[in-house]
């Protein structure tokens, strides 16, 4: 993913005319922290995990990323990560650098004061590097709404009560009205401003998603409210495939009842490798980083692919996916809704004030509307990707603000 990203960075800088001396700055973090996390388990042992908090840039404001809780969490994934936040939060134009963290424990294996103890000594320990206008790490994969109350309460017990600290918190601590759908939502925005330049009408179209946990369900059923119908799905247990459609809602409600994607009745069975050779409009890509590949990038059928998760297109997929025509509308934008709402969580926070679901959803809608014509045209100007296009909007504001408050000179 590292090297997927900095070559998307690296082709920026070649067509912004970026100096070599500059763009080695931004292809290392600003700062890199490792702690050890030791913890006595239920088995009597201490358990000395690892955490690590990456912040990459700061320039355009404090640093901004999820934590992960992951046994493969890898420092090089966890850096490409944070310069990604920095790329995203800049092409969405909203006042944050960027900034990851994780922690390599299974949390399948542990009991929730386990976790507790993880998610309060990780935030002891990189406390200091922390703050509302410092860094404000938010949930990532297998970290949750309990996991940031947890982060907050300790920042809390040093500093006084902060919920500016975290986003992603619940409700009834100061998390925002639409967080949880704000991925998902943001992604259906720009799906829907997208969709004219390819002649595809939202009531109309066919889509899939790979993954349907938060982004892809709340995808699904943002889209599905839309009149698509939802004609392929995969998850861990395999994958399924209706021309008639998969209904969202029920497939949540199935779902959430601990069903698999796989069991669900009245779909046909796919083998996994069969689900990127879907026919349909749009592809939704929403588990892993790297799932389309050189290797199935051409069995493809659709005309669209919007990027749920994270880098899920590695750099010679994304040449063939430009080469075959089909229109990739890049991370950076596309799950950018998740950031944008954590954005809207701290000012809340900052305010001490809430807004109705309506004024977050409005307002994200303005901002994703803007991003992706803004995205758009500079793409059509320069005669290049959207996501070429994204990553020269980012860079630009990055190095713009670098230069001016003199990081680099
Ligand atoms: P999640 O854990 O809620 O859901 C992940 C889903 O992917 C699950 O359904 C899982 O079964 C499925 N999955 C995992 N491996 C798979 C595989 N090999 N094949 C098919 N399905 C597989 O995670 P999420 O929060 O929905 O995040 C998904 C992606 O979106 C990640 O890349 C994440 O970094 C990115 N993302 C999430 C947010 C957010 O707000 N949650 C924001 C931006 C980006």
């Amino acid at each position: 993913m590292l090297e997927t990203v900095s070559h998307h960075f690296d082709a920026a800088c070649d067509r912004l005319g970026t100096r070599d001396d500059l763009r080695a700055v931004f292809s290392t973090p600003y700062r890199e922290v490792t702690v050890q996390i030791p913890v006595r388990l239920s088995d009597g042992l201490i358990h000395n995990f690892s955490g690590h908090r990456i912040q990459h840039n700061g320039a355009r404001g404090p640093f901004k990323g999820g934590v992960r809780f992951h046994p493969t969490v890898d420092i090089n994934e966890i850096r490409a990560l944070a310069s990604l936040m920095t790329w995203k939060t800049a092409a969405v134009n909203i006042p944050f650098g960027g900034a990851k963290g994780g922690v390599d424990c299974t949390v399948a294996d542990l009991q929730p004061n386990e976790i507790e103890q993880i998610s309060r000594s990780y935030i002891a320990r990189i406390a200091k590097l922390l703050g509302p206008t410092r860094d404000i790490p938010a949930p990532d994969m297998r970290t949750n709404a309990q996991v940031m109350t947890w982060m907050m309460d300790e920042y809390s017990r040093l500093h006084g009560y902060t919920p500016a600290i975290v986003t992603g918190k619940p409700i009834s601590l100061g998390g925002s009205q639409g967080r949880e759908a704000a991925t998902g939502r943001g992604l259906s925005y720009v799906f829907r401003e997208a969709a004219p330049s390819l002649g595809i009408t939202p009531s109309e179209a066919t889509f899939a998603v790979q993954g349907f946990g938060n982004v892809g369900s709340w995808a699904a059923r943002i889209m599905q409210q839309l009149g698509c119908r939802m004609v392929a799905v995969a998850d861990t247990s395999g994958a399924i495939h209706s021309d008639a459609g998969i209904d969202a809602e029920k497939l949540t409600e199935f779902t959430a009842a601990g069903g698999k994607v796989s069991e669900f009745e009245g779909a046909d069975r796919l083998e996994p490798d069969e689900f990127f050779g879907v026919g349909c409009d749009v592809m939704i890509p929403a588990a892993l980083g790297g799932s389309i590949h050189h290797q199935n990038a051409g069995r493809l059928r659709c005309r669209m692919v919007i990027e749920g998760a994270n880098s899920p297109t590695t750099f010679a997929a994304d040449a063939i996916l430009v080469e075959r025509g089909i229109a990739v509308i890049p991370d950076v934008i596309a799950n950018a809704g998740g950031v944008v709402v954590s954005y809207f969580e701290w000012v809340q926070n900052l305010q001490y004030f809430e807004w109705e679901e309506r004024e977050v959803n409005s307002k994200l809608g303005t901002i994703m509307r803007r991003t992706y014509r803004e995205v758009s045209a500079r793409a059509e100007t320069e005669h290049v990707s959207l996501r070429e296009a994204a990553y020269l909007i980012g860079v630009d504001r990055v190095i713009e603000a670098s230069e001016m408050r003199g990081y680099v000179s």
